[in-house]
């Protein structure tokens, strides 16, 4: 499991995180939800280790991989990671950005040619492999993030809104894709979104966050049934 253990993390005087506690199981899909500002991107940058809290720990299995006073670096954690600012290396082209990671794992060329190929099919970018990330749009190099991702199989997965930038049509049909990788690998997904809607479609469990706190945490149909306060209730009406 990811456990987060009473958690707060300050930006100058702002308290941006506030006595957060959360525990997600393996092979779990977990949705995080809410405003704009309410700390989701923060969380999701402590359990990467890109950031380190004021108190509280996170433990991976029971092992305690962050504390104030330690932090395990992030390519240590073995997670993937699909953030906003999170850039393709622009000196290599899309198939070299999917099958790096692999390169590195000592994966042989024909197989990463295979998988980075796979990956990029998934995301509807097969046609893309020889370019630039710079001749790409933004939703492109988002799906190209992806890919990247998916192709390296981690056993857990961060996600920070990532169809945030795509079309409708599109946004669909990566949801199909995400549940299919989910139902196929198990693995452990944690997911960002201030859609509703798709976080009811996707996530085993959602917590819903508001103002620095977790407001909630529980499956879809409970916070639609027993919503824990108006804030949860009002947010998560929204959706329907
Ligand atoms: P959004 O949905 O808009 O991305 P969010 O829920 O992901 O929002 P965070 O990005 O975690 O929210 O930001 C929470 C608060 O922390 C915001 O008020 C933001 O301005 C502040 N904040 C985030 N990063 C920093 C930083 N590096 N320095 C100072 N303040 C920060």
């Amino acid at each position: 499991s990811i456990a987060l253990k009473r958690i707060t993390k300050d930006f100058a005087k702002k308290r941006v995180l506030d006595d957060v506690s959360l525990q997600v199981e393996n092979g779990e899909f977990v949705a995080i939800l809410g405003p704009s500002g309410c700390g989701k991107t923060t969380m999701l940058r402590l359990i990467a280790g890109f950031e380190q809290m004021n108190s509280g720990t996170i433990h991976f299995n029971d092992e305690i991989i962050a504390s104030p006073e330690k932090n395990l670096p992030p390519e240590k954690r073995n997670v993937g990671i699909v953030f906003q600012n999170y850039a393709l290396w622009p000196h290599m082209n899309v198939e070299q950005n999917v099958g790096y990671a692999l390169k590195i794992a000592g994966v042989s060329s024909d197989e990463r040619r295979r998988r980075s190929l796979d990956a990029l099919a998934t995301v509807a970018m097969e046609n893309f492999a020889g370019r630039a990330p710079a001749d790409l749009s933004g939703g492109q190099r988002q799906r190209v993030a992806l890919a990247r991702c998916l192709a390296a199989n981690p056993s857990v997965m961060l996600l920070d809104e990532p169809l945030a930038n795509l079309d409708v049509h599109l946004r669909a049909s990566m949801e199909r894709e995400f549940s299919d990788f989910h139902r196929r690998t198990r693995a452990t997904m944690i997911y960002i979104t201030h859609d509703q809607s798709e976080a009811m479609a996707l996530a085993d469990r959602i917590a819903v966050m508001d103002g620095g706190r977790v407001m909630q945490f529980a499956r879809p149909h409970e916070l639609y049934r027993e919503p824990r306060n108006e804030m949860v209730a009002r947010f998560i009406g929204n959706g329907l």
